[in-house]
């Protein structure tokens, strides 16, 4: 044992003495280097900048430079708040779960007894204390101890010994020591605590140790960090804004929806100013469809328990659906958690040729789910919800095409909200968890591989997923994240291969024999219309354009006896057109009356006075804009047709 080789990224070798550090590795090259480096990397394993180097391998210098580096900070961040809680007073017999990074931040799980928790009001203490600490610039190094040494040293920390006891026998057992801290890590750490200087602590949230809901509830601690001070601001700024886009707020505010106990958890209420967003959505998509081909059903919110037997989701799917009812008479009746063997009966209930291909049924179908309590929000996590539903039976040598124009039609739909922030997810199944699947491995190769061609033949770029196909075949997902910044599918094409087969679904070929089986594609452009809502709401910041807007024309006299019947008039005649407009009957001062229709974020505000009705005229403030100008009814009407008639036309909020 005597000499380290290390192979940097560019494929050079250079030859060190046993002992070496990456530090001075760094050195070795240059002192800038040296300066910015972070961290050491050996064989994908870290080293810290001031440990020593084991073995000779693959070696790569981390810089703040690297978005990794950024992992680096965060994690020794969370190190840095764990040992400032330890440093206070209050906090001195604080005990620890985990603490790693996270997008955007990190987090450390604390508790420190019933009563004493750690709360935002110890925010500044706490970060004064972290301050002190990177001061003291305190050196982190990591050493390797034995099981029982671990054991011995995190006695007092109930959930560490859970840790290393849960450990594999053979796994080595790392510690992170800065100054009087001892963390239990495998590395990943800045040099030294002086480090990390520009941080914040954001927020404090119970969360149940290891996620588990029969666990304790421990506080868990976010935070911040970044290389540079403008870069928190920037991030606290962003998270700021997150909360006024949050759709559950927007929703209060504009008076949308709300959610109840008394009601029902994950079961929301759409009010009338959301149910008019929604109808918008509704009627929107359902000409959308019409115009592709598309033929609309009803079908029960209640079928048979037998179909879901047949269709396989009471084997694959049976933990996300409600329990059966028993009618008592033999029938067991099941809350459909999908709409497909629904619309596989309209399918099934004739014999069908080719000619009828590809054949294009579609649904705003109700569906239940169990979602877990802990996993409801708002509109976007429910127990309830209506799919802009289709499914296409289509000949197998047509597959392709039939997924190209669908998502042509889902791309124009895409236009029309001015939806541009989205990324496409090709979604397998998880080859070490076959079991949760349709047991087909050539039909899973097969499809997956058709799936990747027609995106590549479209030039589209996507990214792929393993273990999150249906289980019935594998898909495409559009992906999109919430204000919350949640990953959340908006769209859904899939391919199916199994249902048909299940279902013994046949139709007449070219041949004339009527042994031929249909693919059938699942989709859904706009989604579920609870979660389209709270993701139009969080897109528009509640400004919607002014054909989804619930009310469009808010109409105020200046006095009501005297301009009363003329306001009343023009809102009949907008209302005519097909126009939702109001007429304010409050007594309140005009400044106040302006101001309140901006907040409520309506598109037109109208003001009439003597000079309007004397003149058969309007005064027109747009939302967001400053001026006003005044013009004719005739012409107040063509404009805000044209405005409606615009759907992807987007209203800018100036405040
Ligand atoms: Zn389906």
């Amino acid at each position: 044992m005597s000499e380290i080789n290390l192979t940097f990224p560019d494929g050079a070798v250079k030859t060190f003495g046993e002992g070496v550090k990456p530090i001075e590795v760094a050195v070795s090259i240059s002192k800038s280097l040296a300066k910015k480096s972070v961290s050491g990397k050996i064989n994908g394993s870290y080293v810290g900048m001031n440990d020593v180097i084991t073995e000779s391998g693959d070696f790569q210098l981390i810089t703040t430079s690297d978005d990794e580096a950024l992992q680096i900070l965060r994690h020794s961040a969370s190190h840095l708040l764990a040992q400032a809680l330890k440093r206070l007073p209050k906090f001195t017999n604080i005990q620890f779960g985990v603490g790693p990074f996270i997008e955007n931040g990190f987090y450390y799980d604390t508790d420190n007894g019933a009563g004493n928790q750690v709360s935002i009001e110890d925010f500044s203490e706490i970060e004064a204390m972290m301050h002190k600490i990177v001061k003291e610039d305190l050196p982190i190094l990591s050493q390797e101890i034995t099981r029982d040494e671990a054991l011995k040293l995190f006695a007092h920390d109930p959930y560490k010994i859970e840790l290393i006891n849960d450990l594999p026998a053979e796994e080595k057992i790392t510690i992170a020591i800065q100054g009087d801290h001892v963390e239990l890590d495998r590395g990943g750490l800045v040099p030294s605590t002086g480090w990390i200087k520009h941080f914040k602590l954001t927020s404090v949230a119970g969360a149940y140790w290891r996620g588990n809901s029969n666990n304790a509830m421990m506080q868990r601690v976010y935070g911040t960090a970044f290389w540079k001070a403008a870069d928190v601001d920037a991030e606290i700024a962003r998270r700021e804004e997150a909360k006024e886009r949050d759709h559950r707020v927007i929703g209060r505010d504009l008076d949308l929806f709300f959610t109840s106990q008394e009601v029902g958890s994950g079961l929301p209420v759409w009010l009338p100013n959301g149910a008019t967003i929604r109808r918008q959505v509704e009627r929107y998509i359902t000409d959308k469809e019409l115009s592709n081909g598309y033929q609309h059903v009803y079908t029960p919110v209640l079928s048979n328990l037998n179909l879901y037997k047949t269709s396989g989701h009471w084997d694959h799917y049976r933990e996300d659906m409600f329990p059966p009812m028993d009618m008592g008479d033999g029938e067991f009746l099941e809350l459909r958690p999908m709409n497909c063997p629904s619309h596989i009966m309209v399918f099934n209930h004739k014999p069908r040729s080719y000619r009828e291909l590809p054949m294009r049924i579609a649904e705003l179908g109700m569906m239940h789910r169990y979602e877990k309590s802990g996993a409801l929000t708002g509109l976007s996590r429910v127990r309830e919800m209506t799919l802009n539903d289709g499914h296409t039976f289509v000949e197998p040598e047509k597959l392709e095409e039939e997924f190209k124009s669908i998502l042509t039609m889902m791309m124009g739909v895409y236009r029309d909200f001015n939806i541009k922030d989205y990324r496409f997810r090709l979604s397998y199944r998880d080859p070490k968890n076959t079991e949760k699947y349709f047991d087909d491995d050539d039909m899973w190769e097969k499809s997956q591989q058709q799936l990747k061609t027609a995106m590549d033949d479209l030039g589209l770029d996507y990214f792929e997923a393993e273990g999150e196909a249906a289980f019935y075949g594998p898909k495409l997902d559009v992906q999109t994240k919430t204000a919350l910044g949640n990953e959340e599918t908006l769209s859904t094409i899939q391919l199916d291969f199994l249902l048909p087969e299940r279902f013994d679904l046949k139709y007449i070929g070219r041949d004339g024999l009527d042994n031929h089986r249909p693919v059938m594609l699942h989709r859904g452009i706009v989604g579920t219309m609870e979660r389209f809502t709270a993701y139009l709401i969080e897109m528009y910041k509640g400004a919607f354009p002014t054909w989804l807007s619930p009310l469009q024309v808010q109409i105020i006299p200046v006095n009501l006896g005297a301009h009363g019947d003329y306001a009343n008039a023009i809102q009949q005649k907008l209302q005519n057109a097909g126009l939702r407009a109001n007429v304010e009957t409050k007594d309140a001062k005009m400044g106040y009356l302006i101001r309140e229709a901006q907040t409520n974020k309506i598109p037109y505000t109208l003001v009439l006075g003597d000079s309007e009705v004397d003149n058969d005229t309007v005064t027109v403030r747009k939302y967001g804009e400053a001026n006003t100008s005044t013009m004719s009814f005739d012409q107040f009407q063509k404009l805000i047709v044209s405005d409606v008639s615009n759907y992807s036309r987007v209203t800018e909020a100036t405040e």
